[in-house]
């Protein structure tokens, strides 16, 4: 039986993009999933600027942009009439986070661009066509049964940890526990992917940015995916016959309000439940989930992958760590309550915004008068941090561009110590430590003097995990430090 340090079971977005991850921390990677293709239905469409910054992370942020274009008009959320009522903002301008802050792409480009990377890569071996049937796992390893597809081959995987990156009906996360935290919102949508030809006149007059119709009568989201491909969100009724729906028939139908046959062809469309739920447990010793096996989020902010790509920037230097004998496996509790806790605040935000798509009087009984009223992703702090006194620590250290530079680049996958100046002890005990050292020069150096520190420590996925005013603080830091590896 094949040994690895961590089996993923699901080569979706999420499992792909851990995979790639752990195999650049070195780790020995094994990814399984029932089919061997992409998912080819209307998913994903819209990252933002820290998913960005997390692909920068693994150097794939040229090849994501290549398959992506920037959102540079936002998401209006207008009533029947069209007036607005809440927007948020697009913009070409670069953000805090080193990138533009909203991204639009298709979502098998972004896993075909995956898919390739781990092709390349000796530390990932996929198996394909394999559906996991049983998990299980003693003290010190975990193990997989998965039958063949086709075959009905029986496969048998051991590992050091396994994560369930198996989507919404997850075996891993039913494997973990079945309690789940539910936010209240399940509503069916047809979702439909339309191929556009932009020499057309109703083309040219569709809209460059997100539209949010929100009606008690029929609410319809309509969003721009690229030149060549646009999408349209159409609320099931309880008086629709589904089946009716999905028709080319009734589908044109709808579409007829904007374009037609002449201008258009429909490229693919399905019914989706959009469910808001989030699982209670993460982690069962050494099996854990990310991405949609551990929450699932209505699309309404376009952020339910992005939670998951969070999610493996915030576990993988952890499972390093476990790895390498430097953590003990309890920080995998504090993965699962950092992530829990922002995550929830995306959903509750998705599903607020899901409430007002059918009954935009919400908005006009709210103290939200205003109209036009702008919004923004919520930035929630973590609890997982060392001066928790701090107002730094737990949020996103920035990101700056320098001559052409972005400052990320310069920092790496990994803890790094950025004091004002060269301190020769607390250096050399920092490198003890395996914690990068830098001299803050530039724009980072002004950021952190902005604030009175005089140093700053950064986790490897970009959360300031501590700060110091003085020395005597920063001594403090590094002790702690040791005490955050061995808690
Ligand atoms: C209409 C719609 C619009 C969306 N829009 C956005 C958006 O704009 N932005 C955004 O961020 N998110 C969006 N999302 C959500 C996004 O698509 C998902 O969050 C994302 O695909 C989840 O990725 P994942 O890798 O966790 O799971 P999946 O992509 O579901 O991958 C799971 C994989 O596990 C495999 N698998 C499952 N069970 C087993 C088993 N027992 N054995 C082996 N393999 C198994 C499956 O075959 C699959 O390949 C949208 C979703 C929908 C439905």
């Amino acid at each position: 039986m094949q040994k690895f340090d961590c089996v993923i079971v699901g080569f979706g977005p999420v499992g792909a993009l851990l995979s790639l991850f752990l195999s650049r921390l070195q780790l020995k990677v094994a990814i399984i999933d029932k089919n061997v293709d992409i998912y080819p239905l209307p998913r994903a469409i819209h990252f933002d600027q820290e998913v960005m910054r997390i692909f920068q992370m693994i150097g794939l942020n040229e090849k994501v942009s290549e398959i992506s274009r920037v959102g540079t008009r936002g998401m209006h959320f207008v009533d029947d009439n069209y007036n607005t009522l809440m927007e948020r903002e697009g913009s070409p301008e670069i953000g805090d986070q080193g990138w533009p802050k909203s991204w639009y792409f298709h979502q098998p480009d972004l896993e075909k661009v995956l898919r390739k990377e781990v092709k390349k890569n000796k530390n990932i071996t996929p198996f394909l066509g394999y559906q996991v049937i049983s998990v299980d796992q003693s003290s010190e390893t975990v193990s997989i049964k998965g039958k063949g597809k086709k075959s009905q081959e029986v496969l048998r995987l051991i590992g050091s940890i396994l994560i369930g990156c198996d989507g919404a009906n997850s075996i891993v996360a039913n494997y973990i526990s079945n309690e789940h935290i539910n936010y209240g919102f399940e509503e069916k949508y047809l979702v439909i992917d339309v191929k556009v030809d932009n020499r057309f006149k109703k083309i040219k007059k569709l809209p460059d940015y997100t539209v949010q119709k929100c009606s008690s009568k029929r609410p319809v989201t309509r969003c721009y995916i690229s030149k060549k491909r646009r999408r349209w969100e159409i609320k099931i009724l309880s008086t629709d016959v589904e089946n009716e729906m999905k028709k080319e028939k009734q589908i044109w139908r709808f579409l007829s309000e904007w374009i037609d046959k002449k201008c258009a062809v429909i490229e693919r469309a399905e019914i989706y439940t959009f469910k808001s739920k989030i699982s209670k447990k993460w982690i069962k010793d050494r099996v854990i989930i990310a991405g949609d096996s551990a929450h699932l989020s209505p699309p309404f902010l376009g952020q339910g992958m992005c939670a998951g790509m969070r999610d493996v920037s915030s576990l993988s230097w952890r499972l390093k760590s476990i790895l390498s004998g430097k953590f003990r496996l309890s920080p995998l509790l504090a993965y699962q309550n950092e992530r829990l806790s922002h995550v929830s605040e995306f959903i509750q935000l998705a599903v607020d915004c899901g409430k007002i798509m059918s009954d935009p009087d919400i908005i006009l009984k709210s103290n939200k008068k205003d109209k036009g009223e702008l919004f923004d992703f919520p930035r929630p702090k973590l609890a997982t941090q060392l001066n928790s006194e701090c107002q730094l620590s737990g949020n996103l250290f920035p990101q700056f561009l320098e001559k052409g530079v972005r400052t990320d680049d310069k920092l790496g996958y990994r803890f790094v110590l950025i004091c004002l100046k060269k301190i020769e002890p607390i250096f050399n005990e920092a490198k003890n430590k395996s914690i990068h050292t830098i001299v803050a020069t530039g724009q980072i150096k002004d950021w952190i003097s902005g604030f009175n520190k005089i140093a700053l420590l950064v986790r490897p996925d970009k959360y300031i995990l501590g700060s110091a005013i003085n020395n005597k603080e920063l001594s403090r830091l590094l002790k702690d430090f040791s005490h955050f590896e061995s808690n």
